[in-house]
Parts: structure tokens; sequence; C-alpha cells
């Protein structure tokens, strides 16, 4: 198991990355707001297979999160992240304080426009500039290669690609599969916000996803008749509150009438105090 480093300042970070690319090594980014489960070490794993060095950094983003959401509350434990990623061969931890990144006076916003009004957008309206400002920051500092997102933010994922289109970014985006538990529930550092009650009834968002996968399969292709049967299965649990149940266009995200072509199956559920999110794509 080789050395960890934390580093946890912008400039020791910017100093970290010149010597790493004056070496000649690819560096490699996994962003992450900690409490690292399965998923992040997937996103890890395949990092190490596409770069010399590893960086995942943890930050728990207050820009991202709305006034009534959950970044107070937020779980954390970074001894054993740090743990764990030793354990998987990350080579180095990014851990900034809010403060190293949104010193007094702070005033620099990215937003991606259009693709940012779909899906999770009308009910988190400030959060995707909260992530495109966080994202080009940790690319500034970090100047990694290549970053690895996760399928699971599959809309996370299509709004940092159109931005490092836009923003002539050079870095290679990579998105790794959606890691689930033995249920089907996606892994997420929310599910601890679920009760036992909750937690039973949350593989409904999977089982959803799979009923509208069958129904693709057995050639159905009108969005809403499959909309309709991933709503009623989802509110057939007494502890779901549905937010959006959608099948969108996966490259401009817009809803679709007729499935063909890159199709995205999203869907946002609340229980309880946890808001959950899962995705699947098809091509048709
Ligand atoms: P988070 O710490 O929740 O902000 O997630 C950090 C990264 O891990 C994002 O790119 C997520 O899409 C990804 N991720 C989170 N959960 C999963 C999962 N269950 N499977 C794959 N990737 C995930």
């Amino acid at each position: 198991m080789g050395d960890l480093k934390v580093i946890q300042t912008v400039s020791d970070m910017h100093r970290t990355a010149d010597e790493m690319r004056a070496s000649g090594l690819r560096i490699g980014l996994v962003p992450t707001m900690g409490y690292l489960h399965g998923g992040h070490l997937s996103l890890i794993r395949q990092a190490r297979r596409a770069s010399d060095r590893v960086v995942v950094s943890i930050f728990v983003n207050p820009m991202q999160f709305g006034p009534q959401e959950d970044y107070a509350t937020y779980p954390s434990d970074f001894e054993r992240d740090v743990k764990l990623i030793q354990g998987m061969g990350g080579d180095l931890v990014y851990a900034p304080s809010a403060k190293e990144m949104y010193p007094e006076g702070y005033a620099t916003y990215v937003a991606v426009e259009r693709l940012t009004q779909h899906l999770c957008g009308p009910t988190r309206p400030r959060h995707f500039r909260g992530v495109t400002t966080v994202v080009t920051k940790l690319f500034a500092a970090v100047k990694p290669h290549v970053a690895v997102l996760g399928q699971k933010d599959a809309q996370q994922a299509v709004v940092v690609r159109q931005m490092v289109r836009d923003l002539d970014l050079d870095v290679e985006i990579r998105v790794a599969p959606t890691v689930r538990e033995a249920d089907g529930l996606a892994r997420s550092s929310r599910n601890v916000y679920l009760s036992p009650g909750e937690r039973r009834e949350a593989p409904v968002l999977y089982q959803a996803l799979q009923e509208a996968r069958s129904l693709v399969a057995q050639g159905e292709r009108r969005a809403a008749v499959v909309v309709e049967a991933m709503r009623q299965r989802i509110a057939a649990r007494p502890h779901a509150r549905i937010d959006y149940v959608c099948v969108v266009n996966a490259e401009d995200l817009r809803p679709v009438e007729a499935l063909s072509g890159a199709v995205l199956f999203a869907l946002a559920v609340r229980f309880g105090k946890a808001r959950l999110i899962d995705n699947f794509q098809v091509s048709l």
C-alpha cells in the first residue's frame, strides 16, 4: 500500500499537480463529497486504470445545496474515507475547506444553460451552477488529464461534459456505471438518511426502472405509457414522494414522446429526509 498524501490548500495542490505533470505522470481525478461507498470505489478503480496518479477530492460543496437542503447534516467520516482511498490504491486526497474554496469576496460562477432546466433543474434551481463552478475549480487546482464521474448522476455527467466542451477544458470525462446494493438500490451517501421502513421501500426506484426496461423490451415506444407504469409502481409505496419520473433524450435531456435513439429514464423520489435519484439509458 503506497503512501497517501492529504492536501488541503489550493497552492499546495497546484504545486503537487505541477510536479506530477513535470514528471510526465497522467493525473486522474475522482471528485466526491466524501462518506465513500462502493460507487465511489469503482470510480477510483476506473481512474487507476486510466491514469498514473489518482487524486480523490473530498469537498462538500455548499454552493450546490439549496437553502432547505442537507448541507449542514451531510454525512462525513474523513478518517474512514482516507483508509478506503488508501486501500483502493489512491495516491492523493484533496480536501480543501469551504473557506479555502470560497474565501471572503468570492464572486465567480460557471453555469451551463438549457441542460440544467430539465430533470433535477426545476427542483434544485442553483444546484448545477454550484456543481459546474466547483468542478471547474477542482480541474483548475488538480489539473487532471482524466476525471471519472458516475452514471448515477446522469444529468451531472451530461452537464459537465457540455461544460468541458464549451470551455475548451483539456480533461477527458469518463462515466462509470451505477453501483447498486444487492436489492437494486443505487449506492448513495444519502442512503444513511433512510429509516428501516423507508430503506425497505427504496429499491422501488430500481424496480420501476426495471419495469420500464421490460416494457421497452416488449416493444413499447410511448414514453407516456412507460412513465405512467413507473409512477404507479412508485406511488404504491407509502413512504415514496415522487419528485419526477421522466424519459428524456440522453444528449439534450429534453423530454421525448416517442422512444427512439439514446433515451434516459430518470427519476427522483423522496423518502423522508432522503431524496434519491436513479436512471438507466438505452439506445433504440
Ligand atoms: P457524491 O460524493 O455523491 O457527490 O458522488 C461523487 C461521484 O460518485 C459522482 O460522480 C457520482 O456520480 C458518483 N457516484 C455516486 N454514487 C454512485 C453509484 N452508486 N455508482 C456509481 N457512481 C456513483
